[in-house]
């Protein structure tokens, strides 16, 4: 929006100066009503941090000075209909790009003072149409294959499970809903037991069908509401919104007592531990995380294959926890 928005001023003010210089004062008023339009518009997208207000403001200058022009000019502002049919697709949502160039589109066909010929008029209507629908088509393709690549960035692609990034953004979002409301909410960090074994004595395809089967049965057995990502490697978090220590460790339990145990490959069955952690007032994400790993590592010390709440007594991590790092 800036760039076309600058753009868009220096050029017009290229027309201004030479409609001063040849003593078209009018039309030079015209096109500096338009300059200092799009100048408030972007100072107010600018501002406001409204995209999808300043595009609708964008558009309906953009109409507005179009429409002057073919007022002023006639015909000759009809190649400003094409820059401006175009434009609105990428300043604003597509339904109102959409319609907004249909409004366009028709009151400049049906003013016929625009057109020596009928074929003229009808020409216009014809490519004006084709050019809203090749943007708007352009525009959807652009909008899906964005959405795709976000997926892709969010997912682990082994187990089509959120990856650390999503989970950083939904910890970051729980964290932000704690320090508003006082929302509880609980996370539980989950390493699987003597995993390596798996690979060493079967391979590391059968380890990657491990972690998938994994990932299914534990999808299955939460709620929509909480979140299940692979943290790297054979880690995972089972994050748990509006949860307080209690529950979630109800819940981190009853998932050890559904899913431990329960998935078996060649003689070698999967087992878990978790260490359990509920975020706490003005605490990080970083340091709720290290909790959780301080109860993990408990669980690991004492037997693995069970879960552990965090308490006072682990004060101090089995390591340091980069929870920057990419996955893998
Ligand atoms: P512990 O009970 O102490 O957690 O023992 P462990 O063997 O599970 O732990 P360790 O950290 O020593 O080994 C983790 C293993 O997980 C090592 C690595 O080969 C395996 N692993 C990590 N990511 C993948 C993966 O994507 N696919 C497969 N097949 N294996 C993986
Ligand atoms: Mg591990
Ligand atoms: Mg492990």
């Amino acid at each position: 929006m800036t760039l076309f928005g600058c753009l868009l001023m220096v050029v017009i003010s290229g027309f201004i100066i030479f409609r001063l210089l040849i003593g078209d004062y009018y039309e030079a008023f015209i096109n500096t009503c338009i300059v200092l339009s799009l100048a408030i518009v972007m100072l107010y997208a600018f501002r406001q941090s409204d995209s999808n207000r300043a595009g609708i403001l964008f558009i309906f200058v953009n109409m507005t000075a179009c429409v002057a022009t073919t007022a002023m000019f006639g015909s000759t502002g009809l190649f400003w209909a094409y820059l401006v049919l175009w434009v609105n697709f990428l300043m604003a949502r597509k339904r109102i790009a959409f319609f907004a160039n249909l409004a366009l589109i028709l009151g400049l066909f049906f003013t016929e003072s625009l057109y020596d010929t009928q074929l003229e008029s009808i020409t216009f209507l014809v490519t004006s149409l084709l050019i809203t629908v090749f943007s708007l088509v352009f525009v959807e393709r652009l909008q899906h294959q964005q959405e795709e690549l976000e997926r892709l960035a969010m997912q682990d692609p082994l187990t089509k499970i959120g990856n650390r990034r999503m989970m950083q953004h939904e910890i970051a979002h729980v964290v932000a809903l704690f320090r508003r409301n006082e929302q509880p909410a609980t996370l539980v960090l989950i390493d699987l037991d003597h995993f390596k074994k798996v690979n060493d004595q079967q391979g590391h395809e059968a380890g990657d069908e491990i972690l998938r089967q994994f990932a299914d049965l534990m999808r299955s057995n939460i709620r929509q509401a909480d979140g299940f990502y692979r943290y790297g490697g054979e880690e995972f978090v089972l994050l748990l919104p509006d949860h307080d220590e209690a529950s979630g460790l109800g819940v981190a339990q009853m998932m050890h007592q559904r899913v431990s145990g329960k998935i078996e490959q060649n003689g070698w069955v999967l087992r878990f531990s978790a260490g359990v952690a509920a975020l706490k007032p003005e605490e990080s994400p970083e340091a709720w995380l290290m909790r959780a790993d301080q109860a993990l590592y408990q669980a690991k010390q004492t037997g693995r294959n069970r879960v552990i709440v965090w308490d006072n007594n682990m004060s101090t991590g089995r390591r340091e926890l980069a929870v920057d790092q990419p996955v893998d």
